[in-house]
Formats: C-alpha cells, sequence, structure tokens
C-alpha cells in the first residue's frame, strides 16, 4: 500500500520507501562490519519489525539466522498500558550467541528494556538492538540501541511494519497519522 492510496489518514510522510531502503541499507552495512567473524542471531520483535526484519536481514551480505518474539506493552490504541508480557518466546537456545534485537520503534523503551535484561539472563554472549526509529523526548527507561535509522519527534507514526489497530503496517513509507483517524 502507498500513501496516495491513504493520503486523507496521514498528515505527513516522514520517511519513503527509498529513503527507508537507503537507511536500513546502511545499518546493515555497519552491523555487518562490526559481526565480521561472529555468528550472528537477529531476533525480531512481532508484529511491528517484520518490514524491517525483512529489509535488513536481506540487505546484510553474510549468513544469519533470524527467530522472533512476540512482547505486547500496548493496548490496541496509541499509548502505553506500561505492562510487558512474552506473547511467543524464542525457538533458539540462545547460550553463548551474539543477539542483535531488531525492532521498529523505541518509544518509551519499556518493551525493549526488559527484553534484553531478560535476555541477558539467558546466557547470550551478547545482547545489541538495532532500530529502525527513535523517540528520544518519550524515552523513560534505560535503553541504548547501537544502531538507530533516526530520531523523530513524538509523534505517533504508521506504516512499514507500524500499525494503528492493525492496520497501515503495509504501508511502504513512514507517516504521522492525522488526529481525525484516532480522536
Ligand atoms: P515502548 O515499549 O518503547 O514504549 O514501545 C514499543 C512498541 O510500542 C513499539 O515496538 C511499537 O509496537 C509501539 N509504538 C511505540 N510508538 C509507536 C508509534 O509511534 N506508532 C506505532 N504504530 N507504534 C508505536
Ligand atoms: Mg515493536
Amino acid at each position: 500500500m502507498d500513501a496516495a492510496h491513504v493520503e486523507n489518514d496521514l498528515v505527513n510522510i516522514l520517511f519513503t520507501e527509498d529513503q527507508i531502503q537507503e537507511r536500513v541499507g546502511q545499518m546493515a552495512e555497519q552491523i555487518a562490519a562490526d559481526y565480521e567473524g561472529r555468528d550472528l542471531l537477529l531476533v525480531g520483535v512481532l508484529r511491528g519489525a517484520v518490514m524491517v526484519m525483512a529489509d535488513l536481514a536481506r540487505a546484510l551480505p553474510r549468513h544469519v539466522e533470524m527467530d522472533w518474539m512476540a512482547i505486547s506493552s500496548y493496548g490496541s490504541g496509541t499509548k502505553s498500558s506500561g505492562v510487558v508480557r512474552i506473547l511467543k518466546d524464542l525457538d533458539t537456545d540462545i547460550t553463548g550467541r551474539h543477539v542483535l534485537v531488531v525492532d521498529e520503534i523505541i518509544d518509551t523503551g519499556l518493551t525493549l528494556s526488559w527484553l534484553v535484561n531478560s535476555l541477558g539472563t539467558r546466557g547470550a554472549a551478547s545482547v545489541e538492538i538495532a532500530t529502525l526509529l527513535r523517540k528520544p523526548e518519550a524515552l523513560t527507561m534505560p535503553v541504548e540501541p547501537r544502531y538507530v535509522g533516526w530520531d523523530i519527534p513524538n509523534e505517533f507514526v504508521v506504516g512499514y511494519g507500524l500499525d494503528f489497530r492493525e492496520r497501515y503496517r503495509n504501508l511502504r513509507d513512514i507517516g504521522t497519522l492525522a488526529p481525525h483517524v484516532y480522536s
């Protein structure tokens, strides 16, 4: 789905499909350099990270494994509930593994600070975070992603995996949702 298909629902387009592909490619280059000579397990956070995981993994010029976790810290609206729970755990034993958690956005940091702590207790050799977007103004938990696509203002965005009530995930671009859609 293109922005033109949901034109009235967006107040602006923050990043186009092309810009996203370029930035993800740059992140992949950096990751490939940093993890040279080490095996790498990408852990995608369902469901939002599906698009960035697919593009980042394909942009990496090397072998990687992919696994998925589903974690819920949000209800169905635009505000965090403050509660984290595992909906789907990893299928992989991460003991001794180099884990790179791939997510699409860090908002308060609640989800990823909890997740990184949780993975750390499972004996991973290393746990780092790659996120396409980060909202520095919204951050309330100590999360230090090693790879960040862009810092963005504290606004609710959709597209490229990011949903509002399970819609807009298949939008190619990333945009700010118009208040009339959720008010
Ligand atoms: P955090 O735990 O960092 O507050 O939030 C993490 C999750 O909240 C993200 O992975 C994403 O699913 C959701 N989220 C945070 N900000 C946004 C946003 O602006 N738009 C959408 N669609 N989801 C968001
Ligand atoms: Mg997410």
